[in-house]
């Protein structure tokens, strides 16, 4: 899905960018290696978000779903505090693989469980509680997602789901939307109104990066 305008004007975004502190060598060859390989980890301004969130939140134990190649959950642990982890949830084999080497890399294998799997099952087992959430997975699969983390998780907590208005083409109709898109599209729709007008959760939408979800558990 692509849309002529941005959500934010491109030049806006690269200049808050220009302002973002520079992450250690390490963490940008990740980027980079990700980004030229087409893998879609968080924009910058998303990451930037992320950070904020976790120095304000202090989470003890944070649930991503979507691990990739563990970029992001390298972003968060770097900002995170000294007793708390992660668990990150990946179905695609390779990226596994990949995430599992980046994160030893880095000396994070103890603080971040990476769980090979589909998250929709892994879900289902899962008996930790979790005081943050990040969901960047399937986009179809976002209300299964937030339904079933949301029962882990403590009040209070923090859920930012990522990618929630498709490059801003969640504002066109339907029909304009390519046919093998469309059911993305109206899941995303239910999704984003079913977020904001349920009971458990408060939640405003952020447009940064490609839009993201920022829900906190009453
Ligand atoms: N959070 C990462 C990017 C994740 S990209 C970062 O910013 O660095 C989304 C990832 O979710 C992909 O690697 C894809 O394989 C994975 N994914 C999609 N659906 C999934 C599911 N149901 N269970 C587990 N992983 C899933
Ligand atoms: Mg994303």
């Amino acid at each position: 899905m692509d849309n002529d305008f941005p959500i934010v004007n491109e030049r806006v975004t690269a200049y808050i960018n220009s302002l973002a502190p520079d992450n250690s060598r390490e963490i940008e060859n990740i980027r980079e290696k990700a980004e030229k390989e087409y893998v879609p980890i968080i924009k910058r301004e998303t990451e930037s978000l992320l950070k904020t969130l976790i120095t304000l939140k202090s989470p003890r134990n944070i649930l991503e779903i979507g691990a990739a190649v563990g970029y992001s959950a390298l972003i968060m642990s770097g900002c995170m505090g000294v007793d708390s982890n992660i668990t990150t949830i990946e179905s695609f084999g390779k990226r596994v693989k990949e995430a599992n080497e980046n994160f030893a890399a880095l000396g994070m294998q103890d603080r971040i469980r990476l769980i090979d799997g589909d998250a929709l099952e892994v879900l289902d087992i899962l008996d930790d509680s979790f005081d943050m959430v990040f969901i960047d997975a399937a986009k179809g699969q976002y209300g299964e997602f937030f339904n079933k983390a949301i029962k882990l998780c403590l009040p209070g907590a923090v859920i930012l789901t990522d990618n929630v208005l498709q490059e801003g083409t969640i504002v066109e109709s339907r029909y304009l939307i390519e046919q093998r898109d469309r059911t993305v599209h109206s899941r995303m729709r239910d999704f984003l109104y079913d977020i904001t007008h349920r009971d458990d959760v408060s939640t405003s939408i952020i447009p940064i990066g490609d839009g993201v979800a920022l829900s906190i558990v009453r």
